[in-house]
């Protein structure tokens, strides 16, 4: 086993009257890709918004390199961990650089942040030639791309990553999901949501499948990828 990162304990969520969330655990160690699959509806933001302090679990804890995670957005970020939304949510009335700004704005370390800059830009040149472009002018892949880097400028420890490839061209997801392989390389964690299971397994050191606000399966990709019970009854 290597280090533990983040550690979800029995975490249960609702939206009012309605459970979204049920006794779910996962666990990610450092330097891993591990992510979390399942069909629609399955709780797989919602594990996420739990994680990132935008929902309120309603039981469970989180704990992050052994200690809890603090339950406000802006600590979480603090303590290394951010989050590319589903949907993206690119400031579609701010230019490219300021967007990446935002995903600073924690930060005092300027030199540093400007090397994560050309960082950010060296993973995706295409942002770099549209940096002074507003948000809202860019392709869907180009505001995709924009998120992960949004959510790298905080220098976290552990990116989630909420359905990366959804409705963007295979060229553009296989791009992205290259870039998702070096920041592993580069010594970021990442949490990877996705109902592309085929794609995330081929790239994961890990996964867990949820069903129903439940995890209903998990192992590694190699015995995700290789049971086909679970291919045929979760994955399609
Ligand atoms: P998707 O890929 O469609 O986003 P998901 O696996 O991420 O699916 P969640 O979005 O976490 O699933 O949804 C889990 C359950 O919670 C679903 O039954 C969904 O209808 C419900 N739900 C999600 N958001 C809300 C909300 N804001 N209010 C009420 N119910 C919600």
């Amino acid at each position: 086993m290597g280090q533990s990162l983040l550690k979800v304990d029995n975490l249960s969520a609702a939206y009012g009257g309605i459970k979204a969330l049920n006794n779910v655990s996962i666990e990610i160690e450092e330097g891993k890709i591990v992510s979390v699959l399942g069909s629609n509806g399955a709780g797989k933001t919602t594990l996420l918004k739990c994680i990132c302090a935008a929902m309120k679990p309603t039981g469970g804890t989180i704990s992050f390199r052994g200690k809890p995670l603090p339950n406000k957005p802006h600590e979480v970020v603090k303590a290394g961990l951010t989050h590319a939304p589903e949907g993206r949510q690119i400031l579609a009335n701010m230019t490219v650089m300021d967007n990446l700004m935002v995903g600073a704005y924690l930060r005092n370390d300027k030199a540093e942040v400007k090397k994560d800059l050309e960082y950010a830009f060296t993973l995706f040149p295409r942002l770099k030639e549209r940096q002074k472009q507003y948000g809202g002018h860019l392709s869907g892949g180009e505001q995709q791309m924009l998120a992960i880097c949004r959510a790298l400028m905080a220098k976290p420890s552990l990116v989630m990553l909420d359905e990366p490839s959804l409705g963007l061209a295979p060229i553009i997801v296989s791009q992205i999901f290259d870039i998702i392989k070096e920041l592993k390389k580069n010594g970021t964690s990442i949490l990877l949501v996705e109902q592309n299971a085929y794609k995330a397994l081929s790239i994961s050191d890990s996964a867990y499948v949820m069903s129903v606000g439940s995890i209903v399966k998990q192992g590694s990709a190699e015995e995700l990828l290789a049971d086909k019970s679970l291919t045929e009854a979760y994955l399609g």
